[in-house]
């Protein structure tokens, strides 16, 4: 027993020491002095901090001690809470969502208590259609999102699972451009062998991401702070090869050592699944309430004294906890309240300008392509799956139509059609009206059809690779193709395969190129030859895969 209580205390202190260098980073100081000194002028109590600096303690006027000293009166603080947020523009024809409308929110909750903070519980810079096009020359990759939060007036945000879908360098530039705090209770960033936190860099000096965060709630009466403090944790599978996941249990138990020891309220600020939101809140009983992502769907839980919230995906609701905090007997109240966003909310000016900038680049981006990119194509009447655990995993009806489309703008006929699941990018279903736009969705790096006529055997280690590739992106999605899994053996246009016949097959760019995994032989070394459309031929349906589906939607 003595022994567990050293480990904890030598925690506690090494928690003071991180938070020292963990909560002020710049360019927040000045910010931060600046709002205290606000807060503190009506409690004429900015003497002794400027007396502190100054080495001049206690010369207020007449030398009269502050009126207001104690901090006996409760003290009020409010969370804005999103999660899971990848479109910056209203969604389902601007019925719902969007972040003008979410910064119109703020704003009146900053009215209401300027003790505000806003935070998202991760997922945001990854996938969106605008994140995979490109912008002054370089893939957009999540800006987009970042420049819209900072507008916000986001104040800290958790790592979701799709932070990490973007390339390191790629990610650190979103930590650099942002204004915002990063958690990081159990992510490293590895290079090599190294572990070491994420940072951000601006003007040469590094900033490490912190293991937990402390904000600082500032009474209006006495201008003292309580401190709330913040732990995360990240749902470790899903894993990409720059980052180490720590054990998010573990990490986040240990943040909440640290933070229970020196706040006044704590909160958790994750992305789990719900069942794991759950099991943490049985393990961290103490903790208020978590925020938590990853469900796109709202909810509201509770495990014994604490509260667990997600909001729905894309801001189409977000939660507003407004939290009381008692002195006298060191308890906290919490309401929170779901609000949705919809079209009776207003935008706010400034974040629908730079919302209105990046749709306009989307738009000229598809209008490259399409003249009227909301014209519905395609009415689907049963869900249409896009999502990632199918389209890597067995034959999807989206995949099975993508790659008749495939098939159908051939300048010729063809035996079938295939095309790597990972060009797959929806990670959704779609339902109802189909738009260009949703094509988009689905097939966001596009590119070129190719014809191709090769030998029966190249063809069938082709989808034997595919069928390896179960569970990546390299499964194969196709069009008359059939698969005998007893028998393991293939059949094309309804016959066997046959090894020594010569077939003609479309595929798509990434795999022509030989770039997928375990198909770097499916090449033009191994193709008896091949043909596409001629470059600048805007007729060819072959130019893109995106106008060969909605080419077939649009007569299906
Ligand atoms: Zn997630």
């Amino acid at each position: 027993m003595k022994n567990t209580t050293t480990t904890i205390q030598e925690k506690m202190g090494n928690a003071a020491v991180k938070q020292a260098i963990g909560i002020t980073p710049a360019p927040y100081p000045i910010l931060a002095l600046g709002l205290f000194c606000f807060m503190s002028f009506f409690a004429q109590s900015c003497a002794s901090l400027l007396g502190g600096m100054g080495g001049d303690q206690g010369s207020w006027d007449d030398g009269q001690a502050p009126v207001y000293d104690e901090m006996t009166n409760p003290v009020s603080f409010t969370i804005l809470q999103m999660n899971d947020v990848y479109e910056i523009a209203p969604l389902e024809k601007g019925t719902v969502g969007g972040m003008a409308r979410v910064a119109t929110i703020r704003n009146r909750l900053l009215e209401e208590n300027y003790n505000l903070l806003t935070v998202l519980a991760g997922d945001f810079v990854s996938p969106s259609l605008l994140g995979t096009l490109k912008y002054e020359g370089r893939p957009i990759k999540g800006r987009q999102m970042v420049e819209t939060m900072n507008a916000l007036g986001v104040n800290l945000v958790a790592f979701g699972n799709h932070e990490f879908d973007i390339k390191e360098q790629e990610l650190q530039e979103r930590l650099n451009e942002s204004y915002f705090e990063w958690l990081g209770t159990n992510v490293l960033h590895q290079t090599g062998k190294k572990l070491e936190p994420f940072y951000k860099e601006s003007y040469g000096y590094k900033y490490y991401l912190p293991e937990t965060y402390v904000w600082e709630v500032f009474d209006y009466m006495s201008g003292k702070p309580i401190k709330v403090g913040f732990y995360s944790a990240l749902l470790n599978d899903n894993q990409a090869d720059y980052v180490y996941y720590e054990d998010p249990y573990q990490e986040a138990t240990k943040a909440y050592l640290e933070l229970m020891n020196s706040c006044d309220v704590v909160i958790g600020l994750t992305h789990l699944e719900l069942n794991q939101d759950m099991k943490l809140a049985a393990l961290l009983p103490k903790t208020k309430l978590i925020m938590g992502g990853h469900e796109h769907e709202n909810s509201l839980d509770t495990i014994g004294n604490v509260v667990i919230t997600k909001a729905d995906a894309n801001a189409k609701t977000v939660w507003v906890h407004r939290f009381t905090y008692f002195p006298e007997t060191k308890t906290t109240s919490l309401e929170s309240e779901l609000v949705p966003i919809n079209n009776d909310i207003a935008d706010d000016s400034t974040v629908e300008g730079i919302v209105d900038k990046w749709q306009q680049i989307q738009r000229e981006s598809i209008s490259q392509l399409f003249d009227n990119p909301d014209e519905v194509i395609y009415t689907a009447n049963v869900p249409l799956d896009g999502r990632e655990k199918s389209v890597r995993n067995f034959q999807t009806n989206l995949g099975g139509l993508i790659s008749a489309s495939m098939a159908a703008a051939a300048s010729k006929p063809v035996d079938a059609a295939f095309f790597n699941g990972g060009s797959i990018r929806l990670d959704d279903q779609l339902l109802g009206n189909i738009t260009a736009v949703d094509i988009f969705r689905a097939l966001p790096f596009g590119g070129p059809l190719y014809e191709v006529e090769l030998k029966g055997s190249v063809l069938k280690k082709a989808l034997e690779a595919g069928l390896e590739n179960k569970g990546i992106g390299g499964y194969l999605q196709w069009h008359n193709i059939e698969y005998i899994e007893a028998a393991k053996t293939w059949k094309i246009g309804g016959k066997p395969l046959n090894e020594g016949k010569v077939y003609r097959i479309m595929t798509n760019e990434y795999l022509f190129l030989g770039k997928e995994a375990r198909l770097d032989f499916f090449n033009q070394k191994n193709f008896v030859k091949w043909e596409t459309a001629r470059k600048g031929d805007t007729n060819d349906l072959r130019g893109d895969v995106r106008k060969a589906v909605v080419a077939y939607l649009k007569v299906k």
